[in-house]
């Protein structure tokens, strides 16, 4: 579409950016909406990231995506924090209000929303969940875990200390048990799990494969992966192979980026199969 003068602007700030999905998906909704607005990539360094966040009301933007590695920078440089940013330590969208920055995070919001979609039988409070990893990702998802009211969430690490220091670190915002797990665990903590969920790298494309034998899942466990290249990941296929359901990762990317979207151009955008397969034909 055509931009007028009078058109709304927002981006995604990363470095690198080229590799960002976002500017594809935006602009689809962009031309679905028939909306006069622009998302546009923006490479801003680490160094940089204080001057170009500062400018974006004089620039007359409505606010921005950050990717990596600006995340957690931005929790200093915004002027308001939302309570879930604080929670994940990382703030993936920005508004610009009345001339303020406003940073939240839409991770654990894009995580829910994809499972409510991909299986909507599938209940958070039902049983425990296992989630595997505890980076910036599995932040997110224990977060919306918690929250979503799982009785348990059990954390499980290659670097065990790790999972024991987001245990602690979410505790106190939580109302679920949160317990955490060595690697040597994984298979054990699978028995009466209702959940299970990939956050580490294994299985991307380019990493090794996790080694994960899912003997002891319950049969009607869902099963989740948050790693989408490739989409059908080695754990999806092996759930799919002893016919436990599944829900891929790439609904988790779609569904976060729809709050940043609404605030910016008035108009909350859905997650489609058309959507989906415009995406994934990068
Ligand atoms: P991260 O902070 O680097 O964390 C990586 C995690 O993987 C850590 O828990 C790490 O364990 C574990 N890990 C790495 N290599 C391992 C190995 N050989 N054996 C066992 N565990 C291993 O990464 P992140 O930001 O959380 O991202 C994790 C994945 O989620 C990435 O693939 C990312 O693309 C994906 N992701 C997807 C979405 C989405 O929208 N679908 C959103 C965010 C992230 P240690 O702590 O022991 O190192």
């Amino acid at each position: 579409m055509t931009l007028s003068g009078k058109a709304r602007l927002a981006g995604v700030m990363g470095w690198p950016v080229e590799h960002s999905l976002s500017p594809r998906l935006h602009g689809y909704w962009l031309e679905h909406h028939r909306i006069d607005g622009a998302y546009v990539p923006l490479a801003v360094g680490p160094e940089g990231l204080r001057a170009a966040l500062s400018a974006l009301p004089a620039l007359g933007f409505r606010g921005v995506n950050l990717t990596l590695p600006h995340k957690e920078q931005a929790l200093d440089l915004c002027h308001v924090v939302d309570d879930m940013a604080r929670r994940i330590g990382a703030v993936n969208t920005v508004v610009v209000r009345e001339g303020r920055l406003v940073g939240s995070n839409s991770d654990a919001f894009g995580f829910m929303e994809n499972l409510k979609q991909g299986a909507p039988d599938w209940r958070a409070k039902a049983s425990p969940a296992v989630v595997l990893g505890a980076g910036g990702a599995s932040r997110a998802v224990v977060a919306a875990l918690a929250d979503a009211g799982a009785p348990e969430v059990r954390i499980v690490n290659r670097t065990r200390e790790r999972a024991e220091a987001l245990a602690e670190a979410l505790a106190p915002w939580l109302g679920s048990a949160l317990s955490a797990h060595g690697w040597d665990q994984r298979q054990a903590v699978l028995a009466d799990a209702g959940l299970l969920v990939n956050a580490t790298t294994l299985g991307m494309a380019g990493q090794a494969s996790l080694d994960l034998d899912l003997g002891g899942l319950p049969p009607d466990a869902l099963v989740t992966d948050i790693v989408y290249t490739p989409l059908m990941t080695p754990l999806l296929e092996a759930a799919r192979a002893r016919g436990n359901p599944l829900v891929d990762g790439l609904g988790m990317l779609l569904h976060q980026a729809r709050p940043g979207f609404e605030a910016w151009f008035d108009v909350r955008p859905e997650v489609t199969t058309a959507v989906r397969e415009f995406v994934l034909s990068a």
